[in-house]
């Protein structure tokens, strides 16, 4: 007779295996109380009084076993607890009472779904998509439910689009410094930073010294108001960013004025305008060039993104003013609606563009994290919540810890 035995790979408590089945789909393993133990109430944890009564069963899925599926059979007791005045079911140590999951099953999901888009997790373990969600927002909330304030200087504040084309927004709050997402929250409006300012005790506030931003009214008005000592940073990523929207503004027009053979060249040409040209094949750099000889409004705008960064480059006032100015002069040689308002809202808005000598928050750390939460909105797809997309977002930006006290972007 064999002595191989798999109850040691179910080390649960208070409970014991009496039979195994194992068919072509699955294991069945039948679990009963150990009578040995006193039951406790699941709601309190307190040694119930007297047994209400016997013979209970609920299927609960476990971890599978090589390739099969594992369901345990469980019989449980109904008692009487004295401590709630009430009937209760008793406590198992492996599954809360309304679950139909293990612990280490819903651990197992939770630590999947960090790597695994929602559906292919339900999919490998055969469980529903529903369920999958609910386990890794459960887990999430706890860990990332709270926002934590804490030793907040320098903040950068990104808005990201939930839907394609529709004016649904959240926005990310980031520690600059650590790389941690502090906060998310729906909206990219006053009320939205309201929400997170809400949060945050006067000293915290008082201790903000920079905050990076767009230049978006909503925000700076909030940020005037709650942290005023506070400089406020428009920085290269979201000027450039900005700036990308002027480009495809002219490169739209120059479609609809241009005309025979000149059509299709203009006409595909967003990817080589906004695309960096380091990343283009040779071929598309070769189209890239064609169009810049052909469309003297087009050349000026893309020459103009690159001179956008010379502004960046001075840490001295004087110097980056003298920048701006120059780009300015160049820009307005450029006959378009947009680059017009784009210049007013620059010179609106230069005392931001300066404060970078001061605070020079470079564009890496929030273009990473841009095109992180891209993927992580792929990931997350088929499910429009964004609470549990939010949850997300601070669970793949924890922020280092150590970086945190020993670096510092303000020199
Ligand atoms: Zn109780």
């Amino acid at each position: 007779m064999s002595s191989l035995s798999i109850a040691s790979y179910f080390p649960f408590t208070r409970v014991k295996m009496v039979s195994q089945n194992v068919h072509d789909r699955g294991a069945l393993i039948k679990v009963q109380p150990d009578l040995r133990w006193r039951p406790l109430c699941h709601e309190c944890r307190s040694p119930a009084g007297t047994v209400h009564s016997q013979g209970h069963r609920r299927m609960i899925r476990d971890l599978n076993l090589a390739d099969r599926q594992v369901w345990l059979e469980v019989g449980y007791r109904k008692v009487w607890c004295e401590h709630c005045r009430k009937t209760r079911v008793e406590h198992l140590s492996f599954c809360d009472s309304p679950q139909r999951l293990t612990h280490r099953l819903r651990r197992y999901v939770y630590e999947l779904c960090r790597l695994l888009p929602v559906a292919d997790v339900a999919e490998h373990l055969d469980l529903d998509p529903k369920t999958v969600k609910a386990v890794d927002q459960e887990f999430l909330q706890e860990e990332f439910g709270q926002t934590d304030y804490e030793g907040l200087r320098v903040l950068a504040i990104d808005e990201i689009a939930l839907k394609k084309g529709q004016r649904d927004y959240l926005t990310v709050v980031l520690d600059y410094e650590s790389g941690r997402v502090v906060w998310t929250g729906e909206g990219h409006d006053q009320e939205t930073l309201d929400r997170f300012f809400g949060g945050m005790t006067g000293p915290q506030k008082s201790a903000l010294q920079a905050v990076a931003v767009d230049m978006w009214d909503p925000y700076i008005n909030r940020l005037q108001h709650h942290c005023p000592q506070a400089s406020i940073v428009f920085d290269l990523f979201h000027i450039v960013q900005g700036y990308g929207q002027v480009i495809d503004e002219v490169r739209r027009e120059e479609v609809r004025k241009a005309v025979g053979p000149m059509k299709p060249v203009v006409k595909g040409s967003r990817y080589l305008l906004l695309k960096n040209r380091d990343n283009l094949r040779p071929d598309q750099a070769d189209r890239l060039d064609e169009l810049l000889k052909l469309n003297e409004n087009l050349s000026r705008v893309y020459v103009l993104k690159d001179q956008l960064k010379v502004i960046y480059q001075y840490r001295h006032r004087p110097a980056a003013q003298a920048a701006l100015d120059d780009w300015i002069a160049m820009a307005e040689r450029v006959d378009n609606y947009h680059m017009a308002q784009f210049i007013k809202t620059l010179r609106r808005f230069e005392y931001g563009i300066l404060n970078h000598c001061n605070f020079p928050i470079g564009t890496s750390r929030l273009e990473g994290v841009n095109n992180k939460i891209k993927v992580i909105k792929r990931k997350a797809y088929g499910f429009h919540d964004p609470v549990y997309f939010g949850l997300k977002i601070k669970q793949a930006f924890p922020g280092d810890a150590k970086e945190r006290k020993t670096t510092n972007c303000l020199g």
